[in-house]
């Protein structure tokens, strides 16, 4: 293995489902990847193991009691890991001259700050944190062009978009003959569920999905399927490719992870298990390829691939994230903060399933005009939204 193959690798939400798949395929290649710095929020029995198993330069605790907590247990144990507290040493670790890479792999706009630092910072940047991209897109979108950031996906749709995309593609799909974007989506838990039925599901039901084990807020964006809709905005950033020309396709078994559909009719896609190693791997050693530990895929097995068009009535969120793409502006991120603090207050018992979608919508409606050209006027924006999204969660709120 030559040296400049040699990866030191920063990953933001380590104790995390995507950040414990990535140190998966870190573990798998130390002749490869080296993990140079572990972030969490406040998991510090988790971060404790990883810092024991990957010796990493830095671990950083957001909470600070969690950072004392896990320092303590550190200098008990002995080793090398410095840890750091607060939200200001996530930027530090993703920006780090030793750095090479940064799997962003916070969940929701608490990725943001440290995501466009790794961006700005002309860091390899594997993006998995799709909320930092919906809530910044135009500005970190420059970000990366100016600094020649490289931005590797690994959402898995387009993971397999990129994947399926021209080697030199620049996002620009008329020049290369792209015609359209076709996202996948498993149709999530309620798939086949009657609307009245989805009245009182419980957050155990909506976390329960058919095809891939994540974490919880995630797992309820895919029950209401605002996960596609942040997709689709979040397709729109990273290709360059306008709201009529990605189309959302039901497809349960999750075998096809997306396709491109080009000026000849020929349509790529990107097949392979429902298993998050596939697109960290290929992200994390593009444009080589590495053993995942992955299993093969059996189309005996499966047998049969079936499609469906999306109901926008039974899941108005994505109809949401279209009309949010389509208006432009600060949409997108009102969209992205009403939605945060839906999914938290149904986590928490005090909002009903189906309100999510109510609550995002009243909350386009109210905030307009916002800005959003600057990392502060997008914290700022993100902030009044989640005002208004609570007041608006006040309303509907399920007594206790
Ligand atoms: P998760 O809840 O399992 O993990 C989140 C990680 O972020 C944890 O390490 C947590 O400590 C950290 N974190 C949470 N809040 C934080 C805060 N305020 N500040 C700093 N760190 C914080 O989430 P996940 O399922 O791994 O998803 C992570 C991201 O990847 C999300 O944006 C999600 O949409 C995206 N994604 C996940 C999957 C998947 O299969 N899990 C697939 C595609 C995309
Ligand atoms: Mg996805």
């Amino acid at each position: 293995m030559p040296e400049t193959n040699f990866q030191r690798i920063t990953v933001l939400g380590a104790t995390g489902s995507i950040g414990m798949s990535t140190l998966d395929v870190i573990a798998r290649h130390p002749d490869r990847f080296q993990a140079f710095a572990l972030t969490a929020q406040v998991q510090v029995e988790r971060m404790f193991e990883l810092c024991v198993r990957f010796a990493p330069r830095y671990a950083v605790m957001v909470n600070l009691a969690a950072a004392s907590e896990l320092r303590e247990k550190l200098r008990a144990h002995g080793g090398v890991t410095e840890v750091l507290a607060g939200a200001d040493a996530l930027s530090m670790v993703a920006t780090h001259d030793e750095v090479d890479a940064v799997m962003a792999a916070i969940v929701g706009a608490a990725g943001l700050v440290p995501t466009l630092a790794a961006a700005r910072a002309g860091k390899r940047i594997l993006l998995a944190n799709k909320e930092a991209l919906v809530l910044s897109g135009a500005l970190f979108m420059e970000a990366v062009a100016a600094s020649g950031a490289q931005l590797l996906p690994i959402d898995s749709e387009h993971n397999a978009v990129f994947q399926a995309l021209p080697g030199s593609y620049v996002r620009n799909p008329d020049e290369r003959g792209i015609r359209r974007i076709l996202l996948t989506a498993s149709g999530g838990p309620f798939r086949e569920r009657s609307l009245e039925s989805l009245e009182g599901v419980t957050p155990d039901q909506a976390c329960a999905h058919p095809n891939w084990v994540m974490g919880r807020k995630i797992s309820v964006d895919s029950a209401t399927m605002m996960n596609k809709g942040l997709e689709v905005i979040e397709a729109h950033w990273l290709f360059g490719v306008p709201a009529e020309r990605i189309d959302v396709v039901v497809h349960p078994q999750s075998v096809i992870h997306s396709m491109v559909e080009y000026a000849d009719g020929s349509v790529l896609a990107q097949l392979g298990n429902p298993d998050m190693r596939t697109p960290i791997a290929h992200a994390l050693a593009y444009p080589e390829r590495i053993d995942a530990g992955v299993k093969s895929l059996d189309l005996f097995e499966i047998a049969r691939l079936s499609f469906e068009r999306p109901d926008f009535q039974r899941f108005p969120c994505l109809a949401l994230a279209y009309q949010a793409l389509r208006e432009g502006g600060a949409a997108a991120a009102v969209l992205n903060a009403a939605n945060e603090e839906a999914v938290a207050a149904f986590l928490e018992g005090r909002l009903g399933f189906r309100r999510i979608a109510d609550v995002i919508s009243a909350s386009l409606e109210r905030a307009v005009g916002l800005p959003v050209d600057s990392i502060e006027s997008i914290i700022d924006t993100d902030a009044r939204a989640r005002d208004i999204a609570r007041s608006e969660i006040l309303v509907r709120q399920t007594r206790q």
